[in-house]
């Protein structure tokens, strides 16, 4: 029996992870997935562009998005706020479409809640020590950031146990092929429902 809704992905991991380098190696691979653009309050950083990466709105604007409910899920991180728009999210599935929200551990349990036969995928750095290094690198955060950022992807990792998935990216391209298998294996699983 073929299903005819696409799958929810939610994809974790702490920040500095490689969560946007594996989904654009995913999006070059797998062009059947769709990808939830996020509302933040965050300021952009350079090269980032409103309605690709983020839609970047003022807190009083995000504020009115909660109230109305045009969110399927919001949370609080670092200092800034981050949602998932609802609308997207649900056209998406119905048209068959699989799509993946990049987004935090208390986000996703709140999706979890909302759509419990969701995908959760949760990206685990190879160490913390690495994580830091890659924060580092990134270069576009102060060193009180980089800190406050660790501190939450402590926090993140003690989390996982609640995703049904956890996949190392020690090499993006593996990581890629992970999710992948995930992905089919989902799928298997539904059209036996
Ligand atoms: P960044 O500022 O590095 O782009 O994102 C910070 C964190 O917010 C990351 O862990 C990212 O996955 C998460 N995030 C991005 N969009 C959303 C969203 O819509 N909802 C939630 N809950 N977290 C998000």
């Amino acid at each position: 029996m073929k299903d005819d809704k696409g799958l929810l992905i939610v994809l974790s991991g702490p920040a500095g992870v490689g969560k946007g380098t594996v989904c654009g190696a995913l999006r070059e691979k797998d062009t059947n997935i769709e990808y939830s653009v996020s509302a933040t309050t965050r300021s952009p950083r350079p090269g980032e562009e409103h309605g690709v990466n983020y839609f970047f709105h003022s807190k009083e604007e995000f504020e009115k998005m909660i109230e109305e409910g045009r969110l399927l899920e919001w949370a609080q991180y670092v200092d800034n706020y981050y949602g998932t728009p609802l609308d997207y999210v649900k056209e998406t599935i119905d048209r068959g479409k699989d799509i993946i929200l990049e987004i935090e551990v208390q986000g996703a349990e709140k999706v979890k809640e909302r759509y419990p036969e969701g995908t959760f995928i949760f990206l685990m750095p190879p160490s913390l020590a690495e994580l830091r290094n890659r924060i580092v690198g990134r270069g576009t955060e102060t060193s009180e950031l980089i800190d406050k950022r660790m501190t939450v992807a402590k926090n993140e990792i003690d989390m996982m146990q609640m995703y049904d998935y956890v996949v190392e990216n020690d090499e993006i391209d593996k990581a890629v092929s992970r999710i992948r298998s995930i992905v089919t294996a989902e799928h298997c699983k539904q059209e036996r429902l």
